[in-house]
């Protein structure tokens, strides 16, 4: 099984991928817990050209075809393998990513993205996206409580954070089978329970 968490900043992500994989691995299951950009030796390289760097190094297909490279390196060297020998895979952001933060922030559309994904992804899918909702004022308030390095929010302003929401819930309603939003403004646990019950009615044991 590939599981895939979406959202925008401060949705409390990476949390939720690791409380997620300790929970399926104490279920018995192998789990590849992963991330993007990034997830693979190479994929991780390119990770650093988008992460670091002045706001606007890239224009946006620039910046939409160094994720898809680094997506195309962790599917082929970390997604692939690992679904192959039979472990679950759960990635901390994956395509829908790119669509919400190019395509719907940067707005390029979602044109370009579905052809570059078409040529770098084609058909395979994850069979379960979270995605994890919060007002943009909530989700900034959190990501500068937190300041990690890496956090770009600042150079980002918020009508940037309401189109990638926005990109987000579209996405969802277009793929209801596959994507499903959870609210991301309760407690760790209170989430946490929300995704413990969604992954025990899809996949039931
Ligand atoms: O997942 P995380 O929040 O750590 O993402 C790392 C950074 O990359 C974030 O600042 C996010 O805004 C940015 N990002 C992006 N475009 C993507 C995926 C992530 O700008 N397609």
């Amino acid at each position: 099984r590939f599981i895939t968490f979406e959202g925008g900043e401060g949705a409390g992500k990476s949390t939720q991928v690791k409380l997620l994989a300790q929970a399926l691995a104490e279920r018995g299951r192998d789990v590849v817990l992963t991330r993007e950009p990034g997830g693979s030796t190479g994929a991780e390289e390119i990770r650093k050209l988008l992460v670091s760097g002045e706001p606007g190094r890239w224009d946006g297909v620039t910046e939409a075809l160094l994720h898809y490279a680094a997506r195309r390196d962790h599917l082929t060297r970390t997604v692939w393998p690992a679904l192959s020998s039979g472990s679950w895979v759960v990635s901390d952001r994956f395509a829908d990513s790119t669509m919400a933060y190019q395509g719907y922030g940067h707005a390029l559309g979602r044109e370009p993205i579905e052809r570059l994904h078409a040529v770098t992804v084609g058909e395979f899918a994850p069979d379960l996206t979270l995605i994890l909702d919060l007002p943009p004022k909530a989700g900034v308030a959190r990501a500068n409580a937190r300041r990690d390095g890496e956090d770009r929010y600042e150079r980002m302003d918020v009508t940037f954070h309401e189109r990638l929401r926005d990109g987000f819930l579209d996405i969802a309603a277009r793929e209801p089978n596959r994507c499903v939003v959870i609210d991301a403004s309760g407690s760790v646990e209170a989430v946490h329970a929300a995704i413990m019950a969604e992954i025990a009615a899809r996949f039931p044991a």
